[in-house]
């Protein structure tokens, strides 16, 4: 009989919330679907019976161009999720010492423990923000090979300077990933330096502000030795021709890119200011946001997830926690209106 390591046995496939729901707002997506113009261009485009480029060049080359970045940094992929597990298989040995902090994007995990690494997770503490100097201490601790976080962070919303960002890289010979998945949301980019520095690899994806979370594709960004390392292990026609030639087109509207940027950053503060505005009790705090989704605190999660999943609305819940993207304007008011009916029975409930 064939019998499944005990790494594979412990693992479940991956699943987002189950069930049909009028207001998705639990995977931090772009409210703004794309242009579908583009998109049938594109697919006209395309010859099927041919393999993709394998170094999806023309996707690349539009990438860089939107960044301000040289294309020969740069390594296109199924998804930066894709990318961050090539990295972990093909750059860290088994056994590698990775150095995680909680709350962060639960991936680097998974993909760590997958490719049997050490995992150390250190905890934020009270205040959920990243800093640079207990990260170098930890990290000079436990003398780690690749130390791995968002930036902004997704679930806390919370960012660090590119200065704080800069310490780090230079303070360890450790693998630094720099998962800057909602930094088009911030300004505190290290992607047009990266290339100075011999041991990061800075991820991006199109899945959040650029609105193409459904044709799966990520940019690894770093220098050219690491590109080329990264290039040489990844699978050869990784990013299908469909990806490619949406993310061309895509990439290339940069007008309409940073319309949409702009739209979703303004969206998201009002939605923020208005929860604030409305002095729910049961929130213990909410915390400034750098991205396209607030974080906020309360004892009460579990209670308004179920209220708020009872009204057709989906967001996402940890531990003392939610997390809630930002939607069109519609949609934030329905979690308003949601949230002021919660308050009120609540209060008939008295607690
Ligand atoms: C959503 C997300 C990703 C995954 O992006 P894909 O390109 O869709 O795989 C990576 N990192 C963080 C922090 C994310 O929130």
């Amino acid at each position: 009989m064939y019998n499944l390591t005990d790494k594979l046995k412990k693992l479940i496939p991956y699943e987002p919330i189950k069930g049909d729901f009028k207001i998705r707002l639990d995977a931090n997506e772009s409210f703004l679907n794309a242009e579908k113009t583009v998109i049938k261009e594109a697919i006209d485009e395309i010859e099927f019976n041919r393999y993709p480029d394998p170094m999806a060049s023309g996707v690349c080359e539009k990438f860089a161009e939107f960044y301000g970045v040289s294309p020969n940094f740069v390594t296109a992929g199924n998804g930066s999720d894709e990318l961050i597990s090539v990295i972990i298989n093909a750059f860290l040995p088994k056994g590698a010492k990775v150095l995680t902090f909680a709350p962060d994007f639960s991936m680097y995990r998974f993909y760590a423990e997958l490719a049997e690494c050490e995992i150390h997770v250190e905890d934020k503490g009270e205040n959920l923000q990243l800093n640079s100097e207990m990260m170098i201490k930890k990290t000079t601790e436990i003398n780690a090979d690749c130390i791995l976080f968002s930036n902004p962070c997704n679930p806390t919303s919370l960012g660090m300077t590119r200065d704080e960002v800069r310490k780090i890289i230079t303070s360890t010979k450790a693998l630094v990933i720099l998962d800057e998945a909602y930094m088009d949301f911030w300004s505190e980019s290290l992607i047009n330096e990266v290339q100075n520095y011999d041991n990061v690899i800075l991820l991006r994806t199109c899945s959040k502000a650029l609105g193409l979370a459904g044709i799966r594709l990520g940019f690894a960004v770093a220098n050219e030795k690491l590109t080329f390392a990264l290039r040489s292990a990844k699978s050869p026609y990784n990013v299908s021709s469909i990806t490619q030639k949406i993310g061309e087109k895509a990439l290339s509207n940069q007008k309409l890119l940073r319309r949409n940027i702009t739209e979703i950053i303004d969206c998201t503060q009002k939605f923020y200011s208005e929860l604030l505005n409305r002095n729910y009790d049961f929130f213990d705090k909410i915390y400034e946001t750098k991205t396209n989704f607030v974080y906020i605190k309360t004892d009460y999660w579990k209670e308004i997830f179920e209220f708020l999943l009872d009204t057709s609305i989906s967001i996402r819940a940890f531990e003392g926690f939610l997390r809630i993207t930002c939607g069109n304007e519609v949609e934030n008011n329905a979690v308003l209106n949601a949230l002021d009916l919660f308050k009120k029975e609540a209060k008939n409930e008295d607690f």
